[in-house]
């Protein structure tokens, strides 16, 4: 059993431009692992599970989404400077797609959807996480897939070493 003092592992869940479906799937993983993982991690910043969230250090940021303003830029920006692993999850967040659809527009629909983007200070180009940040890991998907989801916590749990 752990003590009041033993380290626990520092995570953040993060999101982005997306439909959110790994948040969704992260919460179904917790049905099984919760317990077991309650003793062990600190979810410092995960805006599902709670309303009050801390900005910090962290040993693991999962990065949901891909980047579409230079808010979000700027945002991912801290988070890789506070974290020390940090996993793209998703295929929005690995590769940028279907979040970054647009991308792809012709020219005459691009001109259409200007004013929008202008009027929410959107990127020009929807960016993946790693055209942003540098990336330690990879779950790509859409979804991601709930075991390879697992198995990054239990590594990362194995290389903070974080007492079981
Ligand atoms: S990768 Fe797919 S499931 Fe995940 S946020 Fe993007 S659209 Fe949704």
């Amino acid at each position: 059993m752990n003590g009041p003092l033993t380290k626990k592992l520092q995570v953040g869940w993060f999101t982005f431009t997306c439909c959110e479906d790994s948040t969704i799937v992260f919460t179904e993983v917790l049905n099984d692992y919760w317990q077991e993982w309650r003793k062990r991690i600190d979810f410092v910043h995960a805006r599902i599970l709670q309303a009050k969230n801390t900005e910090g250090a962290l040993d693991v940021a999962f990065v949901e989404g891909a980047i579409s303003s230079e808010e979000q830029k700027k945002r991912l920006e801290k988070i890789r400077g506070q974290a020390t692993w940090l996993v793209a999850v998703g295929a929005c967040a690995v590769v940028g797609m279907p979040s970054a659809q647009r991308n792809q527009f012709d020219e005459k629909t691009k001109q259409e959807i200007g004013f929008i983007l202008e009027r929410f200070h959107h990127l020009d180009h929807v960016l993946s996480v790693k055209e942003v940040v540098k990336v330690d890991a990879e779950l790509p998907g859409c979804p991601m897939d709930p075991k390879q989801f697992v198995a990054v916590v239990n590594k990362a749990l194995q290389h903070f070493a974080i007492a079981s």
